[in-house]
């Protein structure tokens, strides 16, 4: 009989905001195909006795055919096994998922889906800034800065202006070249703008500024993450990477400005 896959998250890196039905998975696994994200500390959780597979896919560097995982994990399934492909985050989030669906509903596979915490969702609560803001911030848009084709953003000036939030995964290499699409897609180089990189680690940095001022932020370690948009205004404080943030940014909404209790101090925070 075939075994069973399951397309896990498994969050943003700290072990404890793995959901139990991951734990419990990972411990019941007889194999484990993990991408590069996952922490190391997750993987100790993997009993001794599973197969263990490093699958990952990090842009430009060496990785592992998306065809080679849908194999080995179509191939492993079949010899009765009970496979766990483990991702950074959740893994319907720019996680491949929908490919790998495909690939195990093709071959007859069984397989679930279990959900893990996203990197924006844990990049906001590190930065401490609300995603969303009655009467200010009423959408949350996800996005990724690298798109596996030319395709244009889409028109962020409205979207940001009318209340949306916006969180750019995989902002890429070069912070000018990001800044030049952001701001190509309508983003006013004012926008409040926060970095977050290695979120839930004991290597996060957080780092708030502007669009503009976003290359010379200090928080550019990998993986990070933008959030974009009026929120950010309310981001902890100690983690401003400019001066004189709070007159040059886009005129704030009311909620906002009524519920900014402190203007942000300059300087930038590193938990460790
Ligand atoms: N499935 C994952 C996303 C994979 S794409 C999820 O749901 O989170 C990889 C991108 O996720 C990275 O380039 C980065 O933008 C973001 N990311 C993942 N883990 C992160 C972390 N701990 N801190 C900041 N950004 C992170």
């Amino acid at each position: 009989m075939n075994g069973k896959v399951y397309l896990v998250g498994a969050g943003p890196g700290d072990p404890e905001l793995l959901t139990l039905k991951a734990l419990r998975l990972l411990r019941q696994a007889d194999a484990v195909l993990h991408d590069d994200l996952v922490s190391p500390q997750i993987l100790t959780l993997v009993p001794r006795k599973a197969q263990l597979h490093e699958v990952g896919k990090r842009a430009g560097q060496k990785s592992t055919r998306q065809e080679a995982i849908h194999f080995l994990m179509i191939e492993l399934a079949r010899q009765g096994l009970n496979v766990v492909r483990l991702k950074g985050g959740d893994p319907l989030v720019f996680g491949r998922a929908g490919e790998e669906m495909q690939a195990l509903r093709n071959a007859g596979i069984e397989f679930e889906i279990v959900p893990g915490v996203t990197a924006a969702l844990t990049a906001a609560a590190t930065a401490e800034i609300p995603l969303t803001l009655r009467q200010a911030a009423s959408s949350l848009l996800i996005m990724t800065g690298q798109f596996a084709d030319d395709r244009p953003l889409p028109d962020l000036r409205s979207l940001l202006k009318s209340g949306t939030t916006v969180a750019l995964y995989m902002p890429g290499p070069d912070a000018r070249e990001t800044v030049s699409r952001l701001a190509a897609a309508g983003v006013p180089l004012r926008t409040p703008c926060a970095v977050i990189s290695r979120a839930s680690t004991p290597a996060q940095q957080i780092a708030v500024t502007t669009l503009e001022k976003l290359p010379s932020a200090r928080a550019q370690a990998k993986p990070s993450i933008l959030i974009l948009g009026d929120v950010v205004r309310l981001a902890k404080t100690g983690t401003l990477d400019m001066t004189a943030l709070s007159t040059e940014l886009l005129p704030s909404s009311p909620a906002i400005a009524a519920s900014s209790a402190n203007p942000i101090d300059p300087q930038e925070t590193n938990r460790a």
